[in-house]
């Protein structure tokens, strides 16, 4: 095993098969191990700094109906809210003010609002910070309403694939929801210029290993800038429910393959993590992990935006969450750092929305 991380850490590569029992037999001694080599690997590239996101979720209404999602339209349990433009930009700057340079806009595929609608509030977060970065996570949207967006001064786009197994992607989705598409739009993205992210859940219902290896080759031919990975975690009101949650020491095996198979990718230790486990995100970090994303939507709404049971730091205001966080990188021995943040190979000046 130790040969195979080692060939993992020289090549930044293996076989599927090398993959497939890295992920199944590793030992926790070895695991930890891996563990030690990614994190040495995100620090020769990162170094000790770990980057924050303002993580904006403007809208829980969703026109989709994935099978684990907890703000899935069939959901009538889910308490629905929209933010106001006037709510999203007083969000921005609380954030602005907090040290954070980049604002991410999330949410469920609400029709309400329009391309119009978002591209006012891009450009308008562009016009007000234009040292910032803002990242959009609204799902799967046409070319020219990616492209309108992109022009509008978005620089980002996070779209988790889910899974890189077609087979595996109808399982989760309902029959509407395409797996083509889905990687159609990102590659779209990507074309446009946006420092493109995907991801996926760690233990989803159904999921085997070679899936996860689907998971890892895609990634490592699609190049994203940013993945996003967490353990999958049930939510009572969804056809999911009797699921059991994904792992966190599989998440801790995937988020160092995935820092040693992509050196220079920013890998979020993300809350679903945290959630799983009190310290998840400290040790996501020391997984190879090198982002955080502390939450800065209103206190009102951040426990409506359920979309597993039982989410972290629901209760507390922004500057709360952002100490709460660089109290935990500090202890072990990391820093939040004031910046953009961006994939060091878009600093290097291969795109030129930076
Ligand atoms: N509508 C947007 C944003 C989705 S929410 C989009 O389609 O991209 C962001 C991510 O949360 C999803 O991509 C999914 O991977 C994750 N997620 C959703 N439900 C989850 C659950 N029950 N457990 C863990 N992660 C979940």
């Amino acid at each position: 095993m130790r040969e195979l991380i080692e060939k993992l850490v020289k090549t930044s590569d293996l076989t599927d098969s090398e993959l497939k029992l890295l992920i199944d037999n590793i030992s926790d001694e070895d695991l930890d191990y891996l563990n030690k080599l990614a994190r040495k690997k995100a620090n020769e590239i990162y170094g000790k700094q770990i980057f924050v996101r303002g993580l904006i979720e403007f809208t829980n209404y969703c026109k989709n109906n994935c099978y684990y999602c907890g703000i899935r339209a069939a959901n009538k349990n889910a308490e629905r809210y929209r933010l106001s433009k006037e709510q999203i930009y007083e969000c921005c700057e609380q954030g602005y003010k907090l040290g954070f340079r980049t604002f991410v806009l999330q949410g469920g595929e609400d029709v309400f609002y329009s391309d119009d609608l978002l591209c006012e509030i891009v450009k308008t977060i562009r016009e007000k910070y234009p040292d910032c970065a803002i990242t959009l996570s609204i799902g799967e949207r046409d070319e020219e309403s990616y492209k309108r967006l992109f022009e509008a001064g978005a620089n980002r786009y996070l779209l988790r694939h889910e899974t890189a197994d077609k087979h595996h992607y109808q399982k989760l989705h309902p029959e509407n929801m395409s797996f083509d598409n889905r990687i159609k739009c990102l590659e779209t993205l990507k074309k446009i210029g946006y420092q493109t992210g995907c991801g996926f859940m760690v233990g989803s219902p159904y999921q085997t290993t070679d899936c996860l290896v689907k998971d890892l080759r895609f990634i490592k031919n699609f190049q994203p800038a940013m993945v996003g990975i967490g353990p999958y975690l049930s939510h009572k009101d969804t056809p999911f429910c009797d699921f059991e949650n994904g792992s966190v020491r599989k998440t801790l095996i995937l988020l160092s393959i995935i820092r040693l198979m992509n050196p220079s990718v920013l890998l979020p230790a993300t809350t679903a993590l945290g959630t799983a486990k009190s310290d998840g995100r400290e040790k996501g970090i020391l997984a190879g992990a090198n982002v955080v994303m502390p939450n800065l939507s209103p206190v009102s709404v951040r426990k409506k935006y359920s979309l597993y049971d039982n989410k972290i730091c629901t209760g507390e205001e922004s500057a709360q969450c952002r100490v709460c966080l660089s109290n935990r990188m500090k202890s072990i021995g990391y820093e939040i750092v004031t910046s953009r943040g961006d994939n060091i190979n878009f600093i290097k000046g291969d795109n030129k929305n930076v």
